[in-house]
C-alpha cells in the first residue's frame, strides 16, 4: 500500500507539542512490590496534556524525552509570541476605534 508520509517524516520529532513534561512517582499496586511499603516509589518521565477537560499522560521512553521537552518548550514561546501579538492587536483596534 502506498504511504503518503514518508516514514522518516513519521518518525521526526514535531516542531511543537502542546503539553507538559514531568516525572511521575507512584506505586505500581502490587502488594508485594517494594513500593508497597516505605520502598522507593516507581518514577516514569510521561506528557501531560489536556483534552477535553480532561489531563490525559502518556508515557515517554528515556531516549524521547529531551526532544519533547524542547517541542513542549518551543510551543510555550510560540504561544507566548502569538498572546502578546494578539493583545497589541486588540489594543491598537480600541485605541483605533475610540479616536473616532
Ligand atoms: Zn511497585
Amino acid at each position: 500500500m502506498l504511504c503518503l508520509v514518508p516514514v522518516k517524516a513519521k518518525r521526526a520529532m514535531p516542531k511543537t507539542i502542546r503539553g507538559t513534561v514531568v516525572t511521575q512517582r507512584r506505586r505500581c499496586g502490587k502488594a508485594n512490590c517494594r513500593c508497597a511499603n516505605e520502598g522507593s516509589l516507581h518514577e516514569s518521565v510521561v506528557l501531560s496534556y489536556s483534552e477535553h477537560s480532561r489531563t490525559r499522560v502518556v508515557m515517554l521512553p528515556p531516549e524521547e524525552v529531551e526532544a519533547v521537552r524542547a517541542a513542549t518548550g518551543r510551543y510555550r514561546a510560540a504561544k507566548k509570541c502569538l498572546e502578546e501579538e494578539a493583545n497589541a492587536g486588540l489594543a491598537q483596534l480600541i485605541s483605533r476605534l475610540r479616536q473616532r
